[in-house]
């Protein structure tokens, strides 16, 4: 059973995994969710090259796709980057920004993810704003503060809503099959909540906040059920359609 609120979304972090032998899995996945009624919205965000080819495979479901990270410009000398705008014209509909592993091999800070969930936003599609704090930080009990810190940071002025997806991931639970327990789940998703609040107004109250770090079938219904948590952004476990959508179902 899911908590009330904004409709959710499951979202599919493929992160550098896929190759055009992987297109049978979201093949299989629409076939699976073909007449099943969902009330929350599916995405798959695989490496951009394979991108359009999952796009076309999805032609005709409700299934989304969306990007794992973009260039804040809309073009320019940017070697080896991608821009929004392309990423909306190989049919995209949200890039997740500022993801742990891009905060941490490629030394992105809250400012550069502003500036990339900003560009996001201007070319009309919905940034993903990943925050999260490292096992230290929890161990010193710096959560909330970290997570504040992370939400001005990144959250660019006047987002709006339908523009922003706030997703908590402690590092420590990201592909280490740990998990916060669900009481630690529903307090920071609360004080995001908050949070969002301050920063955005009354758009924070219909932003969704998803939780991400080890979700699979097993545990999705309890963490999904928790208040402020408006579904999940999944890693290891999207990459098999039938675990997918063993976390999926929760929205059933
Ligand atoms: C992620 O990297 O966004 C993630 C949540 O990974 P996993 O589900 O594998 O922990």
């Amino acid at each position: 059973m899911a908590s009330e609120g904004p409709r959710p979304l499951v979202a599919g972090n493929w992160k550098m995994n896929g190759s055009l032998t992987m297109l049978k899995e979201p093949r299989l996945l629409a076939a699976m969710l073909k007449d099943v009624r969902l009330k929350a919205d599916v995405m798959v965000c695989p490496p951009a090259i394979i991108l359009r080819r999952v796009k076309s495979v999805l032609k005709g479901t409700k299934i989304k796709v969306g990007g794992q990270d973009s260039h804040w410009n809309p073009s320019g000398a940017h070697t080896g980057d991608i821009s929004p705008e392309m990423l909306k014209e190989a049919g995209c509909s949200a890039i997740i920004v500022g993801h742990s592993e891009r905060r941490t091999n490629h030394g992105e800070t809250d400012e550069t993810i502003q500036k990339k969930a900003k560009g996001v936003q201007r070319a009309g599609l919905t940034a993903i704003i990943c925050i999260g704090e490292t096992l230290e930080e929890r161990k010193a009990g710096k959560t909330l503060e970290v997570v504040s810190r992370q939400l001005k940071g990144s959250v660019p002025e006047n987002s709006d809503a339908a523009h922003t997806v706030i997703a908590y991931e402690p590092v420590w639970a990201i592909g280490t099959g740990l998990t916060p327990t669900t009481a630690e789940v529903a307090e920071v998703h609360a004080h995001i909540r908050k949070e969002l609040a301050a920063i955005m107004g009354a758009e924070g109250t219909a932003t969704r906040i998803l939780y991400g770090g080890s979700v699979k079938p097993s545990n999705a219904a309890e963490l999904m059920s928790q208040p402020n948590v408006n579904g999940a952004l999944v890693g290891g476990a999207s990459l098999k359609a039938a675990d997918f959508l063993g976390i999926i179902k929760v929205y059933t």
